[in-house]
């Protein structure tokens, strides 16, 4: 059976044992693979040395039976578990248990010996488990939370083992009752003055390395530095040594004074002790503040070795110590904390910088009253003036009241309203004048509100330069075509009065006698006078509506009848040429209308002509109706059907334009110059319309346009009739 099949046939609970045995046999695995990892072992070996040989120290450096001054092996065991791990726990118990046997000659199965090692075991685990949720791996001490946050958990666990080792030893009669109480606050004392400056220091300077070690060790590979920051570590150069060796010599002269000398007869000279400690701590910050109070205290306590002092002295000492420790911890905290938050400004001017050098724009910072407070450029030369001329200054100061006015008024708007703007503007620059698009966005303050704004600032001088290159252009082009067309509106209106001259005079000699020859002769000066004449009334008309001096003139007439009067002319052309012409008007269209009925004439002369001109057989209807109707105004659809030649589909929206036609062959065959739509369409649009044709090629087609008249109001009609008939009495 493979697997897969069994996994399948299993119950849910099968399966949840079988992931719990995964899961098993993963961890074994994982703590086999620990075992063969020496950066994880040979710790925990020299740990264990190393805790038995402190221990063995504190015996040495007793200040009473059973009670030392401090106690190491508690900084070193809390840092062991918090910096490198619980699984350290066993490990701490065993070598508790020895140092216990070896250097107290503790009764090894007593209960009350297992009782105390048990008791400070579970107590510093519990708050090591507590401090690896609170305290950040990489950087333990960023900022004055964190010490807090250790110092309550560390302090806390130390009342806990504190106030119950020592109770554990009175049992065995180790301690005597009646000391109890002093047992039980030197020993709080003590461990806290280990947790202050022992476990700090290893926690910052040491199991981060042994753990980057052990990491790199498991995975085979390089993992960066870990992310520990080192602010308040200073460059050492010589200055630095020195200033190293004259903190080091205070710290001996502190200790010597306090300790060693014969001045120190007063408590006042512990006090001396804090003077290196802040010193230290100003200086280098969190590292430098746990050297200095590890130093300090293992100092005390060789000095306390050497000059012996008396118990009285010694109880305040030890505290004296703890507040030592703790003031340059918070104080180490503090600076380390205002390091880190100065460094992170002046990465954020970097990045700025960074910016603004990419983005290749100027960035500047406003105060509501236009006052420049920031400058940020990869190029000066971009500047109207030099940065330190406009750092400070407001606009007005450096371009005028003019030029300033709708800046600050945009700034005060951005900072009012809290959105950005975008603001086009121009400024002197030397003899010339540079344009910039400026976009404003508010800087908000922590408290919410913005003072201050931020503007990026854009040269788009040559995209204005070739804007208005292109709006003069524009301009000239314009006025050349207007010059154009009003010369050829002059020049058809001059060309027309010779015509008609050679129109009239052809004319009247065809009215006399004239042998046959000299009347065909004549007869075709006259056709082609007509065209000619023609043609410059189309040209006359086209040049006008270009120039924009064609206007309609509007009057009431009587649709219908106009209508009539004007298809009937043109329905002579088209009998001559065999085919019918009619019309018809939908009785809903109104008699009477306001309008231009001579270009309204134009226009259907113009589509009639061509539909007469294009169809060789059958007929060219006109229809009539209304398409839309209000109180004073009314649309009218005219449609012309001729059953001629047609349109090919590709050729149907070209027609419209001025000087086409539908086919090269039309001139040839049916004459005609191209101009008739373009006219047609343009005063149909001038009549509030629109034209648009539907065709088949060799189907005929249809001429669609709308025209919008104004109507007669009822009693102005009534009141004309009324008017009529008193100018008929
Ligand atoms: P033209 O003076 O050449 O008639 P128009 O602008 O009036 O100029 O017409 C442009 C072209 O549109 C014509 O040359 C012709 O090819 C086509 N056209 C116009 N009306 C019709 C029609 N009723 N039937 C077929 N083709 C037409």
């Amino acid at each position: 059976m493979n697997p897969a099949s069994k996994t399948q046939r299993n119950s849910p609970d099968e399966g949840r044992t079988a992931l719990g045995e995964a899961r098993q046999e993963h961890k074994v695995a994982e703590f086999l693979k620990a075992l063969r990892n020496p950066w994880r072992v040979v710790p925990g070996i020299i740990f264990v040395i190393l805790y038995i040989t402190l221990d063995r120290l504190t015996v040495f450096f007793q200040m009473w039976q059973g009670v030392s001054a401090w106690y190491p092996p508690v900084g070193l065991e809390v840092a062991v578990l918090t910096g490198l791990g619980l699984a350290y726990a066993p490990l701490t118990f065993v070598a508790g248990f020895v140092a216990s046997v070896l250097n107290y000659h503790l009764a090894p199965f007593a209960l009350s010996t297992w009782a105390m090692i048990g008791i400070s075991v579970g107590g510093y685990t519990g708050a090591s488990y507590l401090l690896r949720r609170v305290l950040r791996d990489d950087a333990p001490f960023q900022t004055l939370g964190d010490v807090f946050r250790y110092l309550g958990v560390a302090l806390g666990a130390a009342v806990f083992v504190g106030g119950l080792g020592p109770l554990a030893l009175t049992w065995d009669k180790f301690i005597l009752r009646s000391d109890y109480p002093r047992a039980a606050l030197s020993w709080f004392v003590g461990d806290s003055v280990a947790l202050v400056c022992l476990t700090p220091f290893l926690l910052l300077h040491v199991t981060p390395w042994l753990r980057r070690h052990a990491k790199n060790y498991d995975q085979r590979e390089q993992i960066p530095a870990a992310n520990v920051k080192r602010v308040g570590a200073k460059a050492f150069g010589a200055r630095g040594s020195l200033e190293l060796t004259a903190q080091a010599g205070s710290i001996a002269l502190a200790l010597w004074i306090v300790f060693g000398s014969h001045l120190a007869q007063s408590y006042e000279l512990f006090y001396l002790l804090f003077l290196p400690t802040l010193w230290i701590a100003v200086r280098h910050g969190m590292p430098g503040a746990t050297c200095a109070t590890l130093v300090l205290n293992l100092g005390a306590m060789v000095m306390l070795k050497i000059a012996p002092e008396d118990m009285q002295r010694l109880g305040v000492l030890q505290f004296l110590m703890l507040i030592v420790s703790l003031t340059g911890l918070c104080l180490g905290a503090l600076i380390t904390e205002r390091e880190s938050s100065e460094q992170g400004l002046r990465e954020g001017e970097a990045r700025l910088q960074a910016m603004v050098g990419a983005i290749d724009e100027i960035v500047f910072e406003f105060d509501g009253a236009g006052r420049i407070r920031n400058v940020w450029t990869t190029n000066e030369s971009a500047l109207a003036r030099p940065k330190k001329e406009l750092m400070g200054s407001s606009i007005q100061q450096v371009f005028g009241e003019e030029v300033a006015r709708p800046f600050v008024e945009t700034l005060q708007r951005v900072i009012a309203t809290g959105q950005g703007e975008s603001i086009e503007y121009s400024i002197p620059f030397g003899s010339a004048v540079r344009w910039f698009l400026g976009r404003v966005s508010p800087i908000h303050s922590p408290d919410g509100a913005a003072k201050t704004v931020c503007m990026t600032a854009r040269d788009i001088t040559p995209r204005k330069q070739a804007e208005d290159d292109l709006r003069r252009a524009k301009e000239a082009a314009e006025a050349a075509s207007q010059a154009k067309s009003e010369f050829l509106a002059n020049i058809s209106h001059e060309f027309r009065t010779p015509m008609n001259g050679i129109l009239g005079m052809t004319e009247l000699i065809l009215d006399t006698e004239i042998n046959p020859e000299q009347r065909e002769y004549l007869e075709m000066v006259k056709t082609s006078a007509d065209s000619l004449l023609h043609l410059l009334s189309d040209i006359l008309d086209f040049s006008k509506v270009e120039a924009g001096k064609l206007e309609l003139v509007d009057h009431e007439f009587a649709l219908a009848p106009s209508l009539a009067e004007t298809l009937q002319v043109m329905r002579f052309r088209a009998q001559q040429k065999g085919i019918e012409l009619l019309w018809r008007v939908d009785p809903n269209v109104p008699e009477r209308v306001i309008g231009d009925a001579t270009r309204l004439r134009q226009v259907l002369v113009n589509l009639v002509g061509n539909a007469i001109k294009f169809t060789a057989r059958g007929e060219v209807r006109v229809d009539v109706e209304t398409q839309e109707q209000s109180e004073d105004r009314v649309i009218l659809h005219f449609r012309v059907t001729d059953s001629g030649i047609g349109i090919a589909k590709e050729k149907q929206s070209m027609i419209f334009e001025a000087f086409t036609q539908a086919d090269s062959s039309t001139t040839r065959n049916y004459g005609g110059t191209g101009l008739g739509l373009a006219i047609t369409t343009r005063l149909v649009t001038l009549m509030e319309g629109k034209l648009w044709v539907e065709s088949e090629w060799g189907q005929g087609s249809t001429f669609h346009f709308t025209v919008t008249f104004g109507l007669v109001q009822q009693e102005q009609a009534l009141a004309m009739r009324n008017q009529n008939r008193e100018g008929a009495l």
